[in-house]
């Protein structure tokens, strides 16, 4: 039941995935995901766990291998390919379908941001200390963990990221 590829589209959703479904709908997160996928020109198609895949995303934003908007996976590659780089992908992107679900849909993206800002300050990159990255699987999304920077380190990057913002020439 956990394989990734194209032959368990159609096996039964159980209950919690369907809710999710259907909460990701009124949330208006699958929706957004849908345009997303539309205005990006990917190639959609199910997947499992009742995920819609959309693959050939034109834009280079957001850099992810995938990125997940409500219950819609988004690649610039395709999903075989990805498979081959990290085979618990889609079991990763569902988990991040359900946090949408548990943050009722739009809010995620804010939180996610601040989780994304937090972990840069702390490890230095944008997953090894995101909770949500973290909830979801840092492996099975195909990324490297690395350790806590000491909390002076965090705030002389955070300090040095700052004056750059403010004297983009120096
Ligand atoms: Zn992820």
């Amino acid at each position: 039941m956990e394989r990734s590829g194209s032959a368990d589209c159609r096996a039964v959703l159980t209950r919690a995935q369907r809710a999710r479904r259907l909460a990701n709908r009124l949330n208006l997160s699958t929706p957004l995901g849908l345009a997303v996928a539309r205005v990006g020109g990917a190639r959609r198609r199910p997947g499992p766990y009742g995920l819609v895949l959309a693959e050939g995303y034109r834009f280079r934003f957001p850099v992810a291998g995938a990125f997940t908007v409500g219950d819609v996976v988004i690649t610039a590659h395709t999903f075989e390919a990805l498979s081959r780089w990290s085979p618990d992908l889609l079991a990763h992107e569902e988990r991040h379908s359900r946090q949408y679900a548990v943050a009722l849909g739009l809010p995620y993206l804010p939180l996610y941001t601040l989780a994304m800002g937090w972990s840069v300050l702390r490890t230095g990159d944008r997953s090894s200390a995101n909770v949500f990255e973290r909830h979801a699987g840092l492996l099975a999304g195909g990324y490297v963990e690395r350790p806590v920077r000491p909390l002076a380190v965090s705030l002389r990057a955070a300090g040095g990221f700052l004056r750059a913002r403010r004297n983009p020439l120096a």
